[in-house]
């Protein structure tokens, strides 16, 4: 007896006849040949590698106190394919620019676990615990879920991880971080962030991996690496696709 289709394949298989998978670079048609995890066509797909490559260049692997900063590309100024990646990240919620840079992360991101100075020795350490810093209500309205955890969620999965929402914003009214300047996104950023309940718990001798989809000065994440340090996590990696150039104000 032949088995069902399962409904996740049964259901992408559905979306790719009706909306055939465009490239998010540049809108075209993917060509019918092109691998099924990728979001580019060739061309933009090159570009994304180019982005890619000078960011591992130049990014440092040293793991200070156990805490590592780990940034898949860095965004120029000009509007191109991996800055429309981060667009469709950010607003479009497709489920399969989650999954492309997260298989592109995880082996960057095992490769830097690796080195944390107070990993146990091979085979005796859980596996990595996958969190993110919540988007503010109104913008997980506005477009019907957070990236940041999408992105998480796709990390764990991709790292064979654990996926667990640590970390809660307090109900008070806050400023949206783009609209401050450096010193009122700190202060912000610490008022905003507290840890869930059950979270300490958690996090006790864990190596704890933070995911963000952008990082423009870093305090959010900073924020989130304090709060689990400080609930007994024994190293914090910050992950995050792009890192963007600070706004001259
Ligand atoms: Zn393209």
């Amino acid at each position: 007896m032949t088995k069902p289709p399962k409904l996740s394949t049964l259901s992408s298989a559905t979306r790719d006849l009706l909306f055939p998978p465009r490239c998010v670079g540049c809108d075209h048609l993917l060509p019918p040949f092109v691998k099924r995890t990728t979001v580019f066509c060739p061309l933009c797909h090159a570009a994304w590698d180019t982005a890619v490559t000078e960011a591992a260049a130049d990014a440092t692997s040293a793991a200070e106190r156990g805490l590592i900063y780990l940034v898949h590309y860095r965004t120029g100024r000009e509007d191109g394919a991996p800055e429309r990646l981060i667009y469709h990240i950010k607003h479009r919620g497709d489920p399969r620019t989650f999954a492309f840079v997260a298989e592109g992360l995880a082996p960057r991101l095992q490769e830097a676990a690796a080195t944390l100075p107070t990993r146990k020795p091979e085979g005796s350490d859980q596996p990595l615990l996958f969190t993110y810093p919540p988007r503010r209500r109104s913008a997980v309205n506005r477009d019907g879920f957070d990236q940041a955890e999408r992105l998480a969620k796709a990390m764990a999965k991709a790292c064979d991880g654990q996926f667990a929402p640590l970390i809660k914003r307090t109900h008070r009214r806050t400023a949206e971080q783009k609209t401050l300047n450096a010193d009122e996104r700190a202060a912000n950023a610490a008022s905003s962030y507290i840890l869930s309940p059950h979270a300490a718990e958690a996090v006790r001798d864990r190596s704890v991996v933070v995911c963000d989809d952008l990082c423009t000065t870093g305090v959010t994440l900073n924020r989130c690496a304090e709060l689990l340090v400080s609930a007994g996590a024994r190293s914090v990696i910050l992950c995050t696709v792009a890192q963007t150039e600070e706004r001259k104000r």
